[in-house]
Order: structure tokens, then C-alpha cells, then sequence
């Protein structure tokens, strides 16, 4: 059974942040064949905030509820394009999730990646096919539960979430965009991954990478 402290939460979003940073550029290509080329630089800033202050929290009193509460609003404010909000409410649902633990089992785990994933759809209220991150994350969620269900440890429920989201960020690429701001182009989004989706694939390996090793 794995046990995450907040000190482990701490160095998960210092592994966000470095991952983001790497994939900036091909992630703000992605957009910017659909969107207006942001969502790499969105991404660095948002978990570049988010690292940096949880890692002034105070170990002593910090619980992983106010990591991942302090993450939340340090990506709000960092990120003016659509993922800011998106990704907040994911991080606030991780941090009502946790709520009163210390520490986390595998089950809390599996249960703060389905609020996560939720909380994205609650506040985008995109469905599946729609051409969104929803479409990494949903998937994801479920096959993470799936694998939890079946009773897998928290490294196998995470690279069953891995799997199902890469073939999520795959399957945009054959969907036509109905939310945000590539839902302007219409069929002309046929043929091009998603850049959310894309970069929900990047945080789910660092959480497959980091609960592995
Ligand atoms: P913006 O479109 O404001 O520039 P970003 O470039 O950071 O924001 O993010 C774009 C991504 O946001 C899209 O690729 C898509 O995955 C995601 N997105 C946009 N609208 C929604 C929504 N309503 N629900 C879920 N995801 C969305
Ligand atoms: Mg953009």
C-alpha cells in the first residue's frame, strides 16, 4: 500500500512543473493549429506557480488538502486562458477529497483522480467527443477506478489511467471541436490532437512516473 504525505504532493508539482516546462513548446504548436498557441505557456506558468508555492508551505501544518489547495489558487492566478479555471477546480476537488487525512492511500488516490477529472468536467461542461481534456481525463478517471476495483495497486490503477488517456488524446484528433476556443474552427479541427488533452497525458505520466518509483 503506498502512503502519500504532503512532502510527496510537494515534489509531485516540482515533477509538473519541470514536465511542463519540457513540453511547452510542442504543446503551444498544438494549439496554435487549433487555438491561439498559448497552452504550453499556460501550462509552465500554472504549475511553475503552483510548485513554487507549495513549496513554501510550512511542512510542519501543511496537510495534502492545503497543497492542493494553495496549488489551485496559485494556477488560477498565474493562468488567464481557459485550462486556469479548469485546472483549478480540478486541484480544489483534489483538495475536498483529502480533506482531514495526513496521508493518502492507494484508495485516496484513486479517489482524488476522480474528483479531479470531475472537476474538470463540472466547470467545462464538456461531455466526451466534444475535443477536450475531458477526453484524456474521463476515460483516465474510469480506467483508474477500474484497476482499483480489481484491486491493483496505485502504480497499476495509474498506468491503466495512462493508457486510456493516451488513447483518449489519440481519438481527438478524428473529433471536431465543440467547446472553447477551437470549436470556432469546426470540421477544421479533423486530423489535430487536442493540446488539453495532449497535456493531461503529460500530468498523468508524471503521476504514473512518480507513484511508480
Ligand atoms: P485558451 O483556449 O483560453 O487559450 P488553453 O490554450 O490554455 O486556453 O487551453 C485550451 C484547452 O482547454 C483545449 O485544448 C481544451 O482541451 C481545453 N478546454 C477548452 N474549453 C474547455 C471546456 N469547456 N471543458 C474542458 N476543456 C476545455
Ligand atoms: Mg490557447
Amino acid at each position: 500500500m503506498t502512503t502519500v504525505t504532503e512532502e510527496d504532493l510537494k515534489s509531485l508539482f516540482a515533477r509538473l512543473a519541470e514536465a511542463m516546462t519540457r513540453e511547452k513548446d510542442r504543446l503551444c504548436e498544438l494549439d496554435g493549429v487549433i487555438g491561439d498557441a498559448d497552452h504550453g505557456i499556460a501550462m509552465e506558468l500554472g504549475f511553475a506557480a503552483a510548485a513554487k508555492a507549495v513549496s513554501e508551505l510550512d511542512a510542519t501544518t501543511a496537510d495534502p488538502t492545503l497543497v492542493f489547495n494553495t496549488a489551485a489558487k496559485s494556477f488560477l492566478n498565474a493562468v488567464g486562458a481557459s485550462s486556469g479555471p479548469l485546472y483549478a477546480t480540478a486541484l480544489m476537488r483534489a483538495g475536498a477529497s483529502a480533506k482531514g487525512k495526513t496521508s493518502l492511500n492507494d484508495d485516496d488516490m484513486v479517489e482524488i483522480f476522480a474528483a479531479f477529472a470531475k472537476g474538470i468536467q463540472d466547470r467545462g461542461k464538456a461531455e466526451v467527443g466534444e475535443k477536450t481534456m475531458v477526453d484524456a481525463w474521463a476515460p483516465a478517471a474510469a480506467a483508474c477506478r477500474a484497476a482499483r476495483d480489481q484491486g491493483l495497486p496505485l502504480a497499476a490503477c495509474l498506468a491503466a489511467a495512462l493508457e486510456a488517456a493516451q488513447a483518449g488524446a489519440e481519438a481527438t484528433k478524428d473529433m471536431i471541436a465543440a467547446k472553447g476556443r477551437s470549436s470556432r474552427l469546426g470540421e477544421r479541427t479533423l486530423g489535430h490532437m487536442d493540446p488539453g488533452a495532449a497535456s493531461a497525458v503529460v500530468m498523468i505520466s508524471c503521476f504514473h512516473i512518480h507513484f511508480t518509483s
